[in-house]
């Protein structure tokens, strides 16, 4: 293993617990137990897993059950609903089908992930939303279709929803919009700009910050960050992607939530205790746990 793909090193401890409010433990190396054991010796305690797919959902809501401090998520990621209904790209056959499974096959995921959005353990129906950069065009209807479903099982539920929003932000709004989101409502890995806060504050949705508002160019990110009511911040890894400067490029785990928490304390100017209090009643809050 070289330097570059080496775990970083455990951060200095929070002295004010915190919960990684997104993460995907089945995408990283190592047991869950690690990951737990880890994080929580820096004062990571709780972590909500995020499944993408109906396995990794099923998963999630496993590994929930089994453990105390984990809660789960379940979703149809926003890439992964195209790739059910018109089938992968990459599985093209020589002939140009792309074995998909059409609008029923997608019908049947989204009713696994509506027994399992039931579950005392899944405390949250995402990630879902849209996704224009790994969607292409032929895509966007079953993507729509699915964010629209995904809101109505959160919403029947009472679960928080867990939006992922790539280079959508109007679209995901006018969609939560036309539905009428959910009472509690997360966009995670914020990428909007301050002018998007301010309408994601006026609505009462979680902004939940990723180590990219570490990144040297992200300060658009950062200014998001000043302006948010503290009371609807939360952090997040979305590990193993989006590893905080200066581990940026190396492999990302809930441990590595110190290094991002301390990095918005500096932008919003106030004490890393403070900043992490405030986010850990924001996420008990947003996810009813
Ligand atoms: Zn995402
Ligand atoms: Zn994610």
């Amino acid at each position: 293993m070289s330097a570059k793909d080496a775990p970083p090193p455990l951060p200095e401890p929070l002295l004010v617990e915190v919960a990684d409010s997104h993460t995907h433990m089945d995408l990283q190396s190592g047991t869950v137990e690690e990951a737990l054991i880890k994080a929580a010796a820096v004062g990571v305690t709780t972590v909500v897993q995020v499944g993408c797919d109906v396995k990794g959902s099923q998963w999630a809501a496993e590994t929930a059950a089994a453990h105390e401090n984990v809660h789960a998520a379940v979703a149809l990621h926003p890439n992964e609903a195209p790739r059910i209904v018109l089938g992968d790209p990459d599985g093209r056959s020589r002939q140009g089908a792309r074995r998909g499974g059409g609008d029923a096959a997608l019908d049947d995921a989204l009713n696994e992930i509506d027994r399992l959005a039931a579950l005392p353990h899944v405390r949250g129906v995402g990630e879902t939303g849209l996704d224009f950069f790994r969607t292409g065009p032929e895509g966007v209807a079953a993507q729509e279709r699915s964010f629209r479903a995904h809101i109505e099982i959160a919403k029947r539920h009472g679960k928080a929803l867990v939006i992922h929003d790539r280079e959508a932000h109007a679209d995901v709004l006018r969609v939560l919009d036309e539905e009428g989101a959910p009472e509690r409502t997360v966009f995670h890995c914020y990428s909007g700009d301050a002018e998007m806060a301010g309408i994601c504050a006026a609505k009462g949705y979680y902004m939940s910050f990723a180590g990219n508002v570490t990144f040297k160019n992200a300060q658009p990110l950062r200014d998001a960050l000043a302006v948010a009511p503290l009371e609807l911040v939360l952090v997040e890894t979305d590990a193993p992607f989006l590893t905080p400067a200066p581990f940026r490029g190396r492999p990302n785990a809930p441990y590595l939530i110190p290094v991002t928490v301390r990095a918005m304390a500096e932008v919003r100017g106030m004490g890393e205790n403070e900043l992490a209090g405030a986010i850990a009643a924001n996420t008990a809050r947003a996810f009813d746990y």
